[in-house]
Formats: structure tokens, sequence, C-alpha cells
């Protein structure tokens, strides 16, 4: 048996970061994922500018490695059958990246110990705290597993069994030197096509040569979004933004978003974060954000407990959690043109008009652009009762 004080289930951006911030408090700290990096994880890959600020890192020196990292200055927005409208940004508003290459950066520079390759197998507690797999134990435990993430069923979640969720479906492929010539999709400008119900959409996003085609919506998880999305690629064929069918299945999957998730978020020595816990954004389906922010804000909540770990301890990540994301809601969220039935008529109009799509759909719902991120307030909302205070480096 080894231990260590941290032990975190998943390495994707939850898990990793929450890694970094725990190493650089000096932690022992083991990430177990079942996946060997680098992985694949399904993600249009879009990242606002907070996931570079949170994460202390500059894109320039990101992408020196090598790694896509397409600046992205504004967006073609529309609905299905409808037109479209294109909004510029003086500056560049967000990120492009694959999640194959930012997922196996993360975690290396976590500078946690990874042990990787197969799913975690058990996990119970006993008197001195957590053990993993019969072989790890420590007083604390993450659950960074995503939506199907192990430690969240041992805290109550049943992913799967219907939970109001976002389904999500795509596929990234690298373009051929011809097809690359003839896609008329300007990497700078991600392409948005909302659903006639405005209940989800589908995007369009070329980060230099390779591109990401999806669509997300509202749904159950378990729910089938098949049918959907292969009407919305024949779509992009016949109107020529894509050289034809993408040459490799759609994958995806469910998650939980924030505000609509019952997930329970922490327990004597145990925190959920990211999409184990459900902290997207239910707008838009942004999930790489807030976990990155939800690991922040559990590794301050443990680095803050010093070693006692008790619920009540680590009762200041939930406050956090709620200051930030707001408290979890009972309803089903949908966008607010959505809620309000005698917009649904006028929503193709509201859409191909350039002051909703810049101010509502963008600026408020995707880009978060009223909102500070943990950069800005790294430990604590007034709201929560707490001060700010400077980050502790080791
Ligand atoms: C199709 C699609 C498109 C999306 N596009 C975007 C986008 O453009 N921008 C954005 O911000 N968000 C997007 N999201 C959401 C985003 O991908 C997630 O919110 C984000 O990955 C959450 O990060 P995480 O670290 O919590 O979980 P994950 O990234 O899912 O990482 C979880 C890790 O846990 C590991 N794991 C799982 N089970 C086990 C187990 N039993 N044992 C050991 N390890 C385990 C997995 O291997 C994985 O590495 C998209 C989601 C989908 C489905």
């Amino acid at each position: 048996m080894t231990s260590f004080d941290v032990l975190i289930v998943g390495g994707g951006p939850a898990g990793a970061t929450c890694a970094w911030a725990l190493r650089r408090a000096g932690l022992d700290v083991l990430v177990r994922d079942r996946a060997r990096f680098p992985r694949e994880k399904p993600c249009a890959g879009w990242v606002t500018p907070g996931v570079f600020r949170m994460l202390e890192l500059d894109p320039a020196e990101y992408s020196a490695g090598g790694r896509t990292c397409q600046a992205i200055r504004g967006f073609v927005v529309g609905r299905e059958g409808g037109h479209a409208v294109q909004t510029r940004f003086p500056d560049v508003v967000s990120h492009g990246i694959c999640r194959r290459e930012f997922d196996a950066f993360l975690l290396e520079r976590s500078g946690a110990r990874v042990d990787s390759g197969r799913p975690v197998t058990s996990i119970h507690r006993d008197a001195a705290g957590w053990v993993l797999d019969e072989r790890y134990r420590a007083p604390l435990l993450i659950g960074a597993g995503g939506h199907f993430c192990p430690v969240a069923r041992v805290l109550g979640a049943r992913p799967g069994s219907g939970e109001a969720a976002i389904i999500a479906q795509e596929v990234e492929y690298r373009l051929d030197p011809a097809s690359a010539a003839v896609c008329p999709v300007d990497p700078e400008l991600p392409e948005l096509t909302f659903c006639r119900d405005l209940r989800g959409y589908g995007w369009c996003f070329r980060k230099g040569d390779v591109l990401n085609v999806g669509l997300g919506r509202w749904g159950a998880s378990g729910e089938r979004l098949g049918a959907h999305v292969a009407e919305f690629l024949s779509v992009l064929v016949r109107r020529g933004r894509i050289p034809g069918l993408p040459p490799r299945r759609m994958t995806g999957h469910a998650y939980v978003p924030a505000r609509v998730t019952s997930r329970r978020l922490l327990d004597d020595g145990v925190m959920l974060v990211g999409d184990s816990a459900g902290t997207a954004y239910p707008e838009s389906g942004e999930g790489i954000a807030p976990a990155i922010e939800s690991a922040l804000m559990a590794a301050t909540a443990a680095i803050e407990a010093a070693g006692h770990y008790q619920s009540a301890r680590l009762e200041s990540y939930r406050r956090r959690i709620c200051a930030r994301f707001g408290k979890p809601a009972r309803k089903l969220r949908v966008p607010a043109i959505a809620l309000t039935p005698w917009l649904l008529p006028v929503a193709g109009l509201l859409l191909s008009q350039g002051w909703f799509s810049r101010e509502i759909v963008m600026k408020r719902w995707f880009l978060h652009a009223m909102l500070p991120d943990f950069s800005e307030r790294p430990w604590a909302l007034e709201s929560d009762g707490l001060h700010e205070r400077e980050m502790v480096h080791h």
C-alpha cells in the first residue's frame, strides 16, 4: 500500500488542474486514470480566455511546442434553415485546442504521480482514510473522472439513469491538403447553428487543418442523437461548408451542467470536480473552464482544511461553487430565449440580428464577458463572506 496526501481519480482538465494546484502547495498527489495519455476526448476544443489565465499559461508558450492553439476572433451564428450572421471582435476572444494534446500537457505539467491505463477497480474507506484499488491510500479523495466518475457513484450519482443532461457528439479529423484548400470555414470564425427549438446547436470549427464538427443539445443521458447529427452533417455537405462526410464516426456522451445537477459535491474526505460534479455552463455546454475553476476551488478548500477533511471543513468548496455557478435548480435549464415561448417564432429573426448574436449569444451565453473568473477572484466571491487572498506558492 502506497500512501499519498491526495488521490485524484481522472486526469482530464479538472483532475490535472487540481493536482497542479495541490502539488504547488507541497502535497503528495497521485492521479489515477483509466486511459493512457495522450488520449482522445470527444470535445470541440473551444476554450475561453479564462482557461489560459486560470492555468497561468501563455497561449504562445503553449503552442510553441507545435500544439494546436487556434486564435478565435469571432463567430458565425445562425439557426437551422435560416440565415447566419458574422460577429467579429477586435481581439482574440477564445482559442481552439486539441484535447489529445491539451490534456496530456496539463497532466504532465501537474507534477503529480500518474498511474494510468486501466480503470479504477475499487474505492473504499477505512479508519485511516480512502483506499483505491487496494493499492493506494490517502485522507483526501478527489473525483475528477468525468460524467461517469466512479467517485461520483460512491457519493450516490446514477449517471445514465435519465438525469437531465447535455448530450453531444463530435468528430475531429485532419483535412488533406486538397480538402483544406477548398474548405471555406474560416479558422478564426467558428460556425454555430442553433437547433430549430433552440435546445442546442451544431458547430463547424476549423483549427488550422483540423476540422471539428459536432452537435450538442438538451436531453436525457442515454438519449440518442444520431438522426439529428446525420441531418446536420448532410446540410453542411450540401451547403459546401465541409468537403464531404467525415471519414470517422462521431463519438460523444452526456454531461450534466451546473444548476441542473443534483449530484452531491462533497462528503467527509471527498470532493467532486468538473463533469463529475456537473459544472458545465447550461447555456453553451462549455465545460473545460468550469472544470478548471472548480478544481482550483476544491484545491483551495483542501489547502485551507490543512489535513482535516471533515465535510464541515470542506464546505467552503460548495459555497464557492454556488456563488460562482448558481445553486442547483430542480428544473431543466435551457437558453433563455427557449424559455420564453412567445420568443420562439421570432428566434430566427433575433439570431439574424448582429446585436443579438453579439451581445446576448456570444458575450453573455458563450464568453461570459460579464463575469470575473477565478484568475481575477482567486479565492472567494464576496457573497461567500470570505475575503480574497493571495495564492500561497510553495
Ligand atoms: C461532444 C462534446 C463537445 C464538447 N465541446 C466542448 C468545448 O468545445 N469546450 C468546452 O469547454 N467544453 C466542451 N465539452 C465539455 C468538456 O469536454 C467537459 O466538460 C470537460 O472535458 C470536463 O473535464 P473533466 O476533467 O471534468 O472530465 P474529462 O475530461 O471527461 O476527464 C475525465 C477523466 O477521467 C477518466 N476516467 C473516467 N472514468 C474512469 C475510471 N473508472 N477510472 C479511472 N479513470 C477514469 C477518463 O479517462 C478521463 O481522462 C464538450 C463535451 C462533448 C461531449
